[in-house]
This record gives structure tokens, sequence and C-alpha cells, in this order.
């Protein structure tokens, strides 16, 4: 196991290293035993992400400079990227287990579909940060911690994990979580500091009981400690200041409404394009069949050699073959195109529902 730092610059003679090349660099450095990282990049993308140690027990380090979007994605447990100042968007997207702390602020989209691991960010940001995290109880909760703010459209159909957003620095602002936050979500915790505005109405905002106080403190600590904030503890931790986001149960919500009432009365209005065209307001089932399908399969057997692979494939059972024509029953296809996945002689072709099937 080598004990030194492997230093990696991407930019020699003006000419700057691709993405590939360097993720390749890392992947040959790690198996010859470097753990230990310090890279200068320039915008190459997925830094950190998905890469083992050669030895699991041992910790891979990347600090980071000047990194991509993505850095950190779908990293893995036993991984920790620390990045000097700001970075751009999909920090830690689908994190699967690393330590991520960002000594700046984050573009847009920061944890998104995090999955496990710890993102922790000195700073601010973007919309839709925390969009899609979710927790699978086999591995440890996702968490995501955020000094000051979020952007609007945050934690959209969160399904999972925690999220910590302390309003440091926020003063003024009508809303620590920007606009129309919380959208479909169905599960994880968001605490908040700070005020909070046009948030969903799937959710709803509590006070903070004992077993939360317990998990913020704690969790305050080593937060500030890797932001190297520790100054800011005191202030941080007056919970009255503190409220926490759930989801609403659905099946306990009141004033359900269908598809069709939200795109009448919620929706834009008159319906998104109302200035062009006269919205009827249908909602199809999905998936449909017949005239309802959007694309429709159309056989040419041109070279077709019988093999029946699209036959056997189709989860409709809506192929027949009569007099050595190919057909699909149009009252059960669903227009999945898997027949046209999976022909190899493309004798299959999705066409507009509108054009004549045969
Ligand atoms: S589009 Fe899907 S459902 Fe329709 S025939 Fe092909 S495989 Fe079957
Ligand atoms: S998969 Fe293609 S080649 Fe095979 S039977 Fe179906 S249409 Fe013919």
């Amino acid at each position: 196991m080598k004990k030194e730092i492997c230093k990696i610059e991407t930019l020699k003679d003006n000419k700057r290293m691709s993405t590939q090349d360097l993720l390749q660099l890392i992947a040959t450095k790690i198996d010859e035993g470097y753990t230990n990282f310090d890279i200068n990049a320039c915008g190459q993308h997925n830094i950190g992400g998905s890469s083992w140690a050669k030895n699991r027990d041992k910790e891979l380090i990347f600090n980071v400079k000047n990194p991509g979007q993505r850095v950190g994605a779908m990293a893995l447990p036993g991984t920790k990227i620390l990045v000097e100042g700001s970075a751009p968007a999909d920090v830690g997207w689908l994190n699967s287990g690393a330590k991520i702390i960002v000594y700046g602020d984050c573009g847009d989209t920061a944890a998104h579909c995090a999955a496990g691991g710890k993102i922790f960010v000195s700073g601010r940001v973007g919309t839709r940060s925390g969009a899609l995290m979710k927790h699978d109880p086999k591995f440890e909760l996702p968490e995501f911690w955020v000094l000051k703010n979020a952007g609007s459209f945050g934690f959209e159909f969160m399904g999972g994990g925690i999220a910590v957003i302390c309003g440091y620095e926020c003063d003024g602002l009508l809303s620590v979580l920007g606009s129309r936050s919380c959208v479909g979500m169905v599960g994880g915790t968001i605490y908040v500091r700070g005020p909070v505005s046009e948030i969903s109405d799937c959710v709803c905002i509590n006070s903070l009981n004992d077993e939360d106080i317990q998990f913020l403190s704690s969790g305050m600590i080593e937060f500030l400690k890797d932001i190297k904030k520790d100054a800011l503890y005191s202030e941080l931790t007056k919970w009255s200041d503190w409220k926490k986001i759930i989801p609403i149960n659905p099946v306990l919500r009141k004033n359900k409404i269908s598809v069709s009432d939200f795109r009448k009365e919620h929706w834009v209005n008159g319906g998104i394009f109302g200035d062009f065209i006269q919205d009827d307001f249908v909602v199809y089932d999905l998936p449909a069949v017949g005239n309802g399908r959007v694309r429709v399969p159309k056989w040419n057997g041109k070279n077709c050699v019988d093999c029946k692979i699209c036959l056997n494939n189709c989860p409709q059972s809506a192929i027949t073959i009569e007099d050595n024509l190919y057909k699909s029953d149009k009252d059960k296809c669903i227009g999945c195109s898997i027949c046209s996945a999976v022909c190899p002689k493309n004798c299959w072709e999705m066409i507009s529902n509108r054009k004549e099937i045969t």
C-alpha cells in the first residue's frame, strides 16, 4: 500500500486531460496501491465516484480543486471526497456511501438520488437539491447537510434519508427552501432552520421531538467539525429555531383530487398550452392499448428469419403469425417497443399511432 499522496495535475502545456483519461489514471493508480489523491482538476466529471481501494480496509481520499459535474457520483463506502471551494451541479449524485465535503457552494441538484453516505456543504445548494433521495433499509440512511439554504424545487419526490438545512446567513430570505419544495415527497425527513414558504401541501411541518434533537445535536458536531465551522455550534443548536418536515401519509391525506381535477384547478390556468389549444383534461390510464397508444409497432418482414424472439418477448402476448406474416393485436399491444428492441433484423418499427396500423 503506497503511503505517499498521488498528485494529479490535469492541465499541462495548456492541454486539458479528458474526464476519461483522468478516471482511467485514477483507476490505474488505485491498482498500484495509492489511496490518497490530490487532484487539481479543470472541470472533469465524476471525480471520486465508483472506486474501491485495492485493499478495502483502507479509505480512499480525494482532495479535489475545480471539479466538474457529478463530483462523487455513485461514490462508494470507504471513500472521502473533499472539494476545495465550490462545485457545480450533481454533487454526490446517487451517492452510495461516501462522505463528500464541499467547502463552498454546490450547483443545482446536489445530493440528487443520494442513497447512502453523507454530503456536507459549507455554503448554499442550488435548485432541485435533495430530489429523489432514498433509503434502502439494508443500508444506512443517506444524510445531506447544508450550512446555508437550498434553491427552489428541492426535495421533489424524496423517498428517504435525512436533509438538514441550517439557514445560516439567510437573513432576508422568504424561504430557506426556495419555492415549490417537497413536491411529491413520500419519505424521509428534512430539518430546517429559518423561514419556509410555498412548500408542497403533501408535507407537514412539525416541532422537533427529543429523538430529533438527539440526532441533530450529535450530527451537528460532526458536520461543523468537517466543514471547519465548530464555532457555530451554539448558534445553530437553539432548537426552538428549527422545524421538521415530513410527508403526510397519502392514506390520511385530506382533499384528495383526481389528476384531471388537479390539472383543471391547480395547474396553469387553462392547461399548460391553454393559449394555443383547448385541453379536454382527459387523463388516460397507462399503459394504454388500442388508440390510446402514442406509438405502435409496424412489422416489415423483409429480413425476418422467423426466430420468434419478438413473439416470445412480447409482455402482452400480442404478436401472432398468420400466413407467415407477423401481426400485433392492437387490443393487447401497449406500445412498449420491446419487439422492436429485441428483433435482430430490425423488422419492427415503432411508428406514430396516427399512421395506419398493419
Ligand atoms: S410493442 Fe410491446 S406489447 Fe406491442 S407487440 Fe411489441 S412487444 Fe408486444
Ligand atoms: S424477432 Fe424479428 S426476425 Fe425474429 S421473428 Fe420477430 S420479426 Fe422476425
